[in-house]
């Protein structure tokens, strides 16, 4: 997979190269490429926002730049993810399927945001997705390209050490999307707390029977949505006005 990123902050996205993604990079099971907007600028202060048109408060990425970048870097055909408050959001769903592509340009949007105009563009020549990481506003994309990066390329075939940890984990489809039951580790006694003693019988039946309840349990008390996906959060804290 290719993955390239348009922003003002490359120094913001090296974790990309720790850890994990560092290894897929050096074994070539990803390409990796920070690209520093201001590059597509050609004025003395390298100028990458302006005032909005109808007024209001903050400034606007322009889209001049963007348009060169996406020439230079022949984004045609690509995924195009730009990340903001106002679009669908991330899930591990959403992940799974952005892990099937071969290329995704991530533009990150600083300010407040990027000119429409260059969406609409980028959406003639690529497939664009608008993501949010969640309903509140951080400063810039970078966050949450770095948090849609780690989601996406740990899905990819060879990416992890053990596949299997992939399989039981909270959201995903072999886990019918509930929350992980509770782990733990050696030792059996810590601080006075023992580990449950179903997980010390050796019998896996009982075992996986004991995780299963302790998943849905999980779920129900914490992300009830999840299991009634047909109810959006919180809609049952909504108290109609009389
Ligand atoms: N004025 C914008 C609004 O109200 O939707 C918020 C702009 S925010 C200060 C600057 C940038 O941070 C956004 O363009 C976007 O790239 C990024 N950003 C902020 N919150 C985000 C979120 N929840 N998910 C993804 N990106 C986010």
């Amino acid at each position: 997979m290719r993955l390239d990123y348009l922003t003002i902050f490359p120094d913001y996205l090296a974790p990309l190269r720790l850890s994990l993604p560092g290894k897929a990079i050096e074994s070539g099971l990803l390409e990796l490429h920070v690209h520093d907007l201001r590059e597509w600028t050609h004025d003395r202060h390298r100028t990458v926002d302006d005032t909005p048109y109808g007024g209001g408060a903050g400034m606007v990425m322009k889209p001049e730049p963007f348009g060169e970048a996406f020439d230079a870097l022949a984004i045609d055909g690509a995924t195009v993810i730009v990340t903001t408050p106002s679009g669908e959001p991330f899930t591990q769903a959403l992940a799974r399927e952005l892990s099937t592509r071969e290329r995704l340009v991530f533009l990150l949007g600083r300010y407040e945001g990027i000119d429409q105009r260059v969406l609409d563009h980028a959406a003639t020549r690529a497939e664009v997705r608008e993501i949010s990481l969640g309903d509140y506003v951080l400063n810039g994309g970078e966050v949450a390209a770095l948090a849609i990066t780690e989601a996406v390329v740990r899905l990819l075939p060879g990416f992890m050490g053990n596949a299997a940890s992939l399989v039981e984990e909270s959201h995903s489809e072999s886990s019918g999307r509930l929350l992980e039951y509770p782990v733990y580790t050696k030792p059996a006694t810590w601080r006075g707390l023992e580990v449950p003693d179903v997980l010390l019988s050796g019998n896996h039946a009982r075992i996986e029977a004991w995780r299963q309840e302790q998943s849905v349990a999980r779920t129900a008390q914490r992300r009830p949505d999840l299991l009634h996906p047909s109810r959006a959060m919180g809609e049952w804290d909504i108290v109609p006005a009389v």
